[in-house]
């Protein structure tokens, strides 16, 4: 018999596009003869509209983006489904979605509450690692190695910006990094040289979060790695990204195409090793299933500081994570087969 799977993407995020575009990679890499695929798109405005299972991937990026009607104008389809609510066995849901409201543990959340495995991360990592400042939190309680930080909330600079700025200044140096707390995509991101960018850093990253952090710029490669399994997880290859803008960006990621994927990365052998410990330590510590995608800076002296991870990175065929696989001898269809494997596997270990 057919695995049932459900692909999940679009959603109310900032990544929706990008999102789709993965969906329809996935769609075109999975075997049909193996898997009985159901796209569920989640719209802009959050809700979900799940189609029949497909005969075939569907053939352009546009026939996965599906209006709701009438009757679907309420955002509890799938729990209307009977696939589900019956005693056949359960889809396994792929949720292919980045930021919040997707790769945060809310979807997670859903999934376990009405007791569906999942493909990925579950709640408190997914939750924990979209959350910059709480994951740096638990990295530095695990004793792994990082760049300085600061955070605030927008109340407080609200109340009195120039204590705020005072705080930043007194624990960090020029260039720091603002960034909103709770996104992905480099969305609201800003290196800062002086005060002036400081502040108009803090405007954007306030748009859109309550919660921002602070962190000290550092010169540095910036090397990555994938880390694949559940209790026994297990590292890929590392791969460097090399940005043609100042820095990673949002335009760098999706637009230009410009930035080089170098995999593998030339790194002392020494180095990797660190990466390696580093990114299953960081793992662990965020108590993670299924995968993630460990980011680091090393420095010119070879000082190897942990960035984040991403609880679900981006996953087209030409994305750091995928590619770093292939390099390790898993193609893109293996990968995920592998993925749907181990989110079985942590929901049988759950019945
Ligand atoms: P996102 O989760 O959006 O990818 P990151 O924290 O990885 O956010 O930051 C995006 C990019 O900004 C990084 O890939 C890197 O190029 C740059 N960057 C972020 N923080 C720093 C830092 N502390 N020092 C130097 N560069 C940084
Ligand atoms: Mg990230
Ligand atoms: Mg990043």
């Amino acid at each position: 018999m057919k695995r049932k799977l459900f692909l999940l993407y679009g959603g109310k995020s900032a990544e929706h596009q990008v999102s789709i575009r993965t969906a329809f990679a996935v769609m075109q890499a999975l075997d049909f003869d193996k898997y009985e695929v159901t796209p569920v798109y989640i719209t802009e405005e959050g809700q979900w509209v799940k189609r029949e299972a497909l005969e075939n991937p569907v053939k352009q990026l546009n026939d996965l983006i599906v209006k709701p009607t009438k009757e679907e104008q309420n955002s509890l389809t799938l729990f209307n489904n009977s696939a589900i609510i019956s005693n056949d066995e359960p889809p396994v849901i792929f949720p292919l979605l980045h930021g919040t409201n997707g790769e945060d543990g809310t979807v997670q959340g859903l999934l376990e509450v009405l007791n569906l495995p999942y493909v990925g991360n579950g709640v408190l990592a997914s939750s924990a690692g979209m959350d910059k400042v709480i994951m740096k939190n638990i990295f530095a309680q695990a004793g792994l190695k990082q760049v300085d930080y600061v955070s605030a909330l927008r109340h407080e600079w609200e109340q009195d910006k120039e204590k705020v700025y005072r705080r930043v200044e007194e624990s960090l140096t020029y260039p720091c990094f603002v960034k909103p707390a709770n996104l992905g995509s480099s969305v609201g991101i800003n290196k800062c040289n002086d005060r002036t960018e400081l502040e108009d850093a803090f405007v954007e990253a306030f748009q859109f979060d309550r919660k921002i952090i602070i962190e000290q710029g550092i010169e540095a490669r910036e090397i990555e790695i994938g880390v694949l399994g559940n209790d026994e997880p297990q590292c890929s290859v590392v791969g460097e990204i090399v940005p043609k803008a100042e820095f990673y960006d949002y335009k760098a990621k999706y637009e230009d195409g410009n930035t080089a994927l170098i995999i593998p990365a030339d790194i002392p052998e020494e180095t990797y090793e660190t990466i390696k410990e580093m990114a299953i330590q960081a793992f662990k510590a965020l108590d993670c299933s299924g995968l993630v995608r460990a980011d680091f800076f090393v420095t010119k002296d070879g000082e190897v500081y942990i960035n984040e991870v991403n609880t679900m990175p981006g996953f087209t065929p030409v994305s750091m994570f995928p590619l770093l696989w292939k390099h390790s001898g898993l193609e893109y269809s293996q990968l995920i087969d592998r993925l749907v494997e181990l989110g079985l596997e942590r929901y049988n270990e759950k019945q």
